[in-house]
């Protein structure tokens, strides 16, 4: 299983950026969306993931 290395995550209020599985990134539980991905820079939800 390698398909996390070809994912990087970015936020996009910030335009911090990590790749794949790097453990910098929060997951929080939102009643609307479910799961989302919490940047650790500025507390945003606002990211996307960038696959290659
Ligand atoms: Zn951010």
């Amino acid at each position: 299983m390698s398909e996390s290395i070809n994912t990087r995550t970015k936020c996009l209020k910030c335009g911090f950026e990590t790749p794949g599985d790097t453990g910098d990134w929060a997951k929080v539980e939102l009643p609307s969306l479910g799961s989302v991905t919490q940047c650790p820079e500025c507390g945003s939800t606002n990211t996307t993931q960038l696959r290659r």
